[in-house]
């Protein structure tokens, strides 16, 4: 059956789960402060029937449970925090939070689950078993999700038998797109500040100080050797210096640089390999330099590599083809974006993960005319078409949760 994207939800339905993504988009919360999201989601749930727990894992992490008799278990992933973006749409929902946006789309994700368990709730009478819904801070930190395994997760509410995400892309609106094939889908990554030392003095007398800002601009141009003349070409390693902060004025040559570093790569020993190498070119440029100190190194955050479950991905691919039409689901290559969802699958809980469209139709047309790319996530422009990307989003996640509810049942 192929149904247009606006009819598949009622409009008595949608209506509620619209206003949800509206309400938390105008009011983005950064990570580890998701207080009044986690309220909002928290008390949605509660209204649908589920019990719910909140300060899950070290933050504002929100469990939902929704008992139906015995039977399989299904998670329902959402993310709760936004990004430290200063919105550039134009939307009248817009951000009201000076710097703070909702541009990864992690409200539309809180919208569908809100909306599915919505669903799930009204339409008992066609499963068995358990759905937990999870409310996930600090995904953007890429802690959230361990935090919340590592308290107990699955321990106290049930271990489910597969848990479902999907992430906002720049993929048509109404669309969803799988794995291509099995493997990884999401590399992992390591997040890293580095503080270069140098010896502060006047910029009129550079012979006189260890300038850090030349220290550091050397190793941000040399870092990129690791992929280019250490990876083997065919191998995909992502190195991006996303920050590099020294100094204040053009005349004083600043005692200290800091930068940011995250690096990717879809095989553990290779982001192992990756790591050495950048502090390597670290230490061994600041030794060129001639810095009066070692350079030091915090790890702030890593994340392990997404495999989703080979079987799932298949298997849901049918649901989705089922449910929203066969030219609505697409596939997807593997991706380097991060994730912290993969922590989920600690024990070897199986994960499937799934891509959903965000871009208008209108919007997509004059992208492939003009060649310019789309406003991507993380960027001020970001937009979802909310309208067809909500309703896609509903039906893809509760489609899947029947999927594993209904389980044994279909003969
Ligand atoms: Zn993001
Ligand atoms: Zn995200």
């Amino acid at each position: 059956m192929d149904t247009s994207p606006v009819t598949e939800v009622p409009a008595e339905e949608l209506r509620p789960a619209l206003e949800l993504y509206l309400d938390l988009h105008t009011h983005p919360e950064l990570s580890g402060h998701e207080a009044r999201t986690a309220d909002r989601f928290a008390a949605w749930l509660e209204l649908h029937g589920c019990t719910v727990t909140r300060g899950v894992g070290r933050g504002h992490g929100v469990v939902g449970v929704l008992r139906n008799g015995p039977g399989p278990t299904v998670m329902l992933r959402a993310e709760l925090d936004a990004l430290p973006v200063t919105e550039r749409t134009g939307l009248r929902y817009a951000s009201t939070v000076p710097g703070v946006m909702h541009a990864c789309g992690h409200d539309l994700h809180l919208a569908a689950a809100a909306g599915a368990l919505a669903r799930l709730a009204r339409s008992r009478s066609a499963w068995r078993g358990t759905v937990l819904v999870v409310g996930q801070p600090a995904e953007e930190t890429l802690q959230g999700a361990r935090a919340m395994v590592a308290d107990g997760l699955y321990e106290r509410f049930g271990t489910p038998e597969l848990v479902l995400a999907q992430h906002a892309a720049p993929l048509p609106a109404g669309t969803v797109a799988h794995a291509d094939g099995p493997g990884p889908l999401m590399p992992a990554s390591t997040a890293l500040e580095v503080v270069v030392h140098g010896r502060g003095g006047h910029g009129g007398a550079p012979h006189l100080s260890v300038d850090p800002v030349l220290a550091a601009a050397a190793t941000v141009v040399r870092l990129q050797s690791v992929v280019a003349r250490e990876t083997a070409p065919a191998e995909p390693v992502v190195l991006t210096v996303g920050s590099l902060r020294a100094g204040d004025r053009a005349n004083v040559i600043p005692d200290r640089a800091e930068l940011a570093i995250s690096t990717r790569a879809f095989r553990a020993e290779t982001l192992d390999r990756v790591d050495a190498a950048v502090e390597r070119i670290v230490r061994a440029e600041c030794a060129a330099s001639g810095c009066p100190s070692e350079p030091e190194f915090t790890v702030t955050a890593r994340s392990p590599v997404l495999v989703p479950d080979a079987t799932a991905t298949v298997a849901l691919r049918r649901v989705h083809e089922a449910a929203l039409g066969a030219r609505r689901v697409t596939r997807t290559p593997p991706l380097t974006a991060t994730e912290d969802y993969a922590a989920f699958g600690t024990d070897g809980v199986p994960l499937a993960y799934w891509l959903l469209g965000t871009v208008g139709a209108g919007l997509w047309r004059r992208a492939r005319e003009s060649g310019e790319p789309v406003p991507p996530n993380h960027a001020p422009e970001f937009a979802p078409d909310v309208r067809t990307a909500l309703p896609t989003g509903i039906t893809a996640l509760t489609a899947a949760a029947l999927h594993v509810l209904t389980a044994g049942e279909e003969t």
